[in-house]
């Protein structure tokens, strides 16, 4: 008996229920990997991605090495790639962690025909804290506000403990053809602009592990309250990680429930990004389709050129916003605080179609998560799941008074920006922005609503 356990998401041997239920059998393990870029439906990943794709695989391939397992790689269609490996290898049984995405149906569809074949095909929960089919609400639909979904959760049966390491894996005899990592030209050469991204993340299950041990063992004592405040190190940044599956969310909750105070809000931090795939497995076209169809017929700005330029080079004249997107440019990441007014600043003060704004953090983010990113996007937008309103409007000058009083972050990564005159009038774009949502709306401008 031979075991295919398909790595996706998930690369990681901690708490991976499928290569646990591997270890389970005598016969021999191949463990594979596929880039897929091509089966429809898919969405290509941005260039910070990529970066951290070829990281996390180093790193997972030397963790299977070390117990004898080679990684083997491909790339192409998973409907293609994944038979020809169980038929070259005589795979009689082939075992994945589920996801949640649009790409699940390839999924659905591979097990149907692995199993016509006569192929055992197993899929298991381990990358998200419950199943999106068991948290519905009354009427058996998914929750649109946070905070009902929260408490169903919280209500529902506590997430299952994480799963060890299995002790013992045995490699199959004969292992498929892999192609070489480097073949897949996933990091940056010619310019090689990822050295900010290097200098800041380490890519891999240990670094996810030492992080989250890093953040528990300072305890999450102050975490509510300084978790807005960019210049201070109060979040886990545990975001990348989550993101390619280097720890599952099921260890950072065991992990996290003795962690101290506010541990609570912690977790519902978390719980954003449960919601944020319980509301991508509803509505998989998530990156191209607001939730709220007012705001299909929503007057973007149609010729973005320079504005967008200037926002993308964080050159806009307004120093919150400019110190985020460069935090974002140097580092592929960006405080969650600024990322909410960066993302306000793009769709609201120059009108920028959100889609436009969520396609560049999806090619800068090292987080860019096919759900978390979307949603957030739409939320700030105002079209999404328990959005903002249209009318909550940051305004970037304040948020910077409140959240950045002493300049440090803005010092940090954007000192001249005090010299950029600023691309747009904050005053006059606000009016605008509410007339615009008030024509989306159908309604009168200047409407009780749009205060
Ligand atoms: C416009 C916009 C785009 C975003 N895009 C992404 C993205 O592509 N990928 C991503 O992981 N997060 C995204 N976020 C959410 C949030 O900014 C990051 O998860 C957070 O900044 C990561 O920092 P942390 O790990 O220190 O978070 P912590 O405060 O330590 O939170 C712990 C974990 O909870 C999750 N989380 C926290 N806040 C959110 C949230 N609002 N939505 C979903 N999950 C959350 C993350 O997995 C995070 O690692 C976005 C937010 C906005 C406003």
């Amino acid at each position: 008996m031979t075991t295919l356990v398909w790595f996706r998401d998930d690369l990681r041997l901690a708490d991976h229920p499928a290569l646990a239920a591997a270890a389970t059998d005598p016969g021999g393990l191949i463990a594979l990997f596929v880039l897929d870029e091509v089966s429809a439906g898919v969405r290509p990943l941005g260039g910070a991605a990529r970066w951290w794709l070829h990281g996390s695989l180093e790193r997972l391939r030397d963790d299977l090495a070390a117990r004898g397992i080679p990684l083997i790689l491909r790339r192409g269609a998973v409907g293609e790639v994944v038979p020809d490996v169980v038929a070259d290898a005589g795979v009689t049984r082939v075992l994945w962690n589920r996801r949640y995405g649009g790409e699940r149906h390839h999924d659905a569809a591979l097990k149907e025909r692995l199993r016509a074949g006569g192929v055992a095909a197993h899929s298991f929960p381990g990358n998200l804290l419950f199943e999106p089919g068991a948290i519905l609400n009354g009427q058996g639909l998914p929750y649109r506000v946070y905070s009902a979904f929260w408490r169903a959760c919280l209500a529902h049966p506590a997430p299952a403990a994480p799963v060890a390491i299995p002790e013992h894996l045995t490699a199959a005899a004969s292992q498929p053809q892999s192609d070489t990592l480097d073949a897949w030209a996933l990091r940056p050469t010619s310019p090689n602009w990822a050295g900010g991204l290097a200098e800041r993340w380490t890519p891999g299950e240990a670094a996810a592990q030492a992080r989250l041990t890093r953040f528990l063992d300072g305890g999450t004592a102050g975490y509510a309250a300084g978790r807005d405040f960019p210049a201070r190190a109060t979040g886990s940044e545990l975001s990348p990680h989550l993101r390619w599956g280097e720890v599952s969310p099921r260890e950072v909750w065991h992990r996290a429930l003795d962690a101290g105070a506010d541990v609570a809000v912690f977790l519902s931090e978390l719980g954003w990004r449960e919601f944020a795939w319980h509301t991508l497995f509803a509505a998989p076209d998530l990156h191209l389709r607001g939730l709220n169809a007012h705001f299909d017929a929503f007057p973007w700005e149609t010729a973005p050129g320079a504005e967008l330029a200037a926002w993308q080079r964080g050159e806009t004249g307004f120093p919150l916003v400019d110190a985020g997107m460069r935090e974002l440019w140097q580092t592929g990441f960006m405080h969650n605080r600024v990322r909410m007014v960066t993302a306000s600043f793009l769709t609201k003060n120059l009108l920028i179609d959100w889609r436009i704004g969520e396609a560049w953090f999806w090619d800068t983010l090292v987080d860019a998560d096919a759900a978390s990113n979307p949603f957030n996007w739409q939320w700030v937008a105002g079209c999404g799941a328990d959005a903002a309103p249209y009318f909550r409007i940051f305004n970037p000058v304040t948020q910077q008074h409140k959240f950045d009083r002493d300049g440090a972050y803005v010092e940090r990564w954007a000192p001249d920006a005090l010299l950029t005159p600023e691309i747009v009038d904050l005053r006059a774009s606000r009016v605008r922005a509410l007339a615009a949502a008030d024509r989306a709306r159908g309604a009168t401008p200047g409407s009780p609503s749009a205060e």
